[in-house]
């Protein structure tokens, strides 16, 4: 194809040179890569015409051509642009493809205002029936921005914001620098463009937005999504129950031992780790002191290192006021996430969420017994059933055995 005739972002198929006109809706700045021993440049963004978005990414020569050229917001025609299959998973927009502009592609700058494309925001309840990491743009309300949080090991915050419209509740995650690039307020009404909804287990998010921006909830295009007095109570955030979905847990704290058939809603494995004392027959929660050592209180003895503890909490079940968890420590811990103390440790987010991700497919029966606290059972053993889809299903309710 020699692509002379003008097309559209829409119509642009994968495997073409084409030439279209669109305004740069985000361009990143030149950045360096290397891997192995190759090292180059890249620039990456979005453009947007009339009729959709799509991502381009110009590598070193086109980076270098385009840099001082490709301004944000600025309408051009791009000239013998390729067009290249694009994983949907990794593009920023719905795309399939993505435009690769090159030392051979040309731009002429456009005088236009900036191009924008018919909005298609997707309800918050919507997203419960949504595979994971698809690309939706969403608008909601504030309704809460909490304390940012650490992430495990990474070093990594979090910022889990809530985001209500008139069918429901999600969470948003906010991470790293997308936390200072945020500056808005509780009740200021946001919208998410090409946000991708994260499923782990029964919990789903948003997160990675191309644009999160504040805009006036009385505008026509979003008037229609704001919350009343009267919008339903789905609440897809995490630690919530998908819609229509009741986890009833009859577990009962006088009855010593039982067993339990049920799936994991929620687990503590970021912080499920501690240093313990050294001391086999003892093997307590040490602390550290500022002289480096660790003091033992029950041994009444510091020592010069400590062992990794495992502390494995399961949520179970999410019923206001009758919360329960599952509790078990160390070999146990181990065998169930099959991992080992020091691997846990030192989890990366991204292991954390394909683990968890992998322990809530699964359904269990536990042989429990009561703990010191109301709401934990300690687990003697468990038993695992793999690979049941546990989002939505008939497996996700609870029977007691
Ligand atoms: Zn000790």
């Amino acid at each position: 194809m020699e692509g002379k005739d003008l097309t559209t972002i829409k119509n642009i198929k994968d495997d073409c040179v084409v030439t279209f006109l669109a305004t740069v809706k985000a361009r990143t700045q030149v950045r360096v890569w290397s891997r192995n021993k190759s090292t180059g440049k890249i620039m990456t963004g979005i453009l947007m015409d009339r009729s959709g978005s799509i991502d381009f990414v110009c590598w070193t020569e086109g980076a270098m051509k385009f840099d001082g050229i490709l301004k944000e917001n600025l309408t051009y025609k791009f000239i013998k642009a390729k067009s290249v299959f694009a994983k949907e998973n990794y593009s920023k927009t719905k795309h399939c493809c993505q435009i690769i502009l090159d030392k051979n592609s040309e731009i002429e700058e456009v005088e236009s205002e900036p191009l924008v494309s018919p909005i298609d925001i997707t309800p918050i309840a919507e997203l419960a029936s949504k595979e994971n990491q698809q690309k939706v743009t969403v608008v909601g309300k504030v309704l809460a921005i909490p304390q940012a949080e650490r992430l495990g090991s990474t070093g990594v915050d979090i910022v889990k914001v809530r985001i209500q419209d008139n069918s429901g509740t999600i969470q948003l995650s906010l991470m790293g620098n997308e936390i200072k690039n945020c500056n808005f307020s509780i009740n200021d009404v946001l919208l998410l463009e090409n946000a991708e909804l994260r499923i782990y287990g029964m919990l789903r998010c948003l997160q990675g937005s191309t644009g999160i921006r504040t805009v006036n909830p009385s505008d026509r295009d979003y008037t229609q999504y704001m919350p009343g007095p009267d919008s339903p109570n789905i609440d897809l955030s995490p630690g919530k129950n998908a819609p229509k979905e009741k986890t009833v847990i009859t577990l009962n704290k006088d009855e010593g031992r039982q067993k339990i058939h049920c799936s994991v809603l929620e687990t503590n494995l970021r912080e499920c780790t501690y240093e313990r004392c050294p001391k086999v027959s003892c093997r307590s929660r040490v602390v550290c002191l500022s002289n480096g050592l660790y003091r033992c209180n029950k041994c009444e003895s510091d020592y010069f290192v400590a062992t990794t503890g495992v502390r494995l909490i399961l949520h179970i079940s999410q019923e206001k006021n009758n919360e329960k968890k599952i509790v078990m420590f160390n070999d146990m811990a181990e065998q169930f996430t099959e991992k080992s103390a020091a691997q846990l440790l030192v989890l990366e987010e991204v292991d954390i969420l394909s683990l968890e991700k992998a322990l809530m497919s699964n359904q269990y029966k536990f042989t429990l017994s009561p703990a010191k606290s109301n709401s934990e059972f300690l687990c003697e053993s468990f038993v695992v059933q793999k690979g049941q889809e546990s989002f939505g299903k008939e497996t996700t309710s609870h029977i007691q055995v």
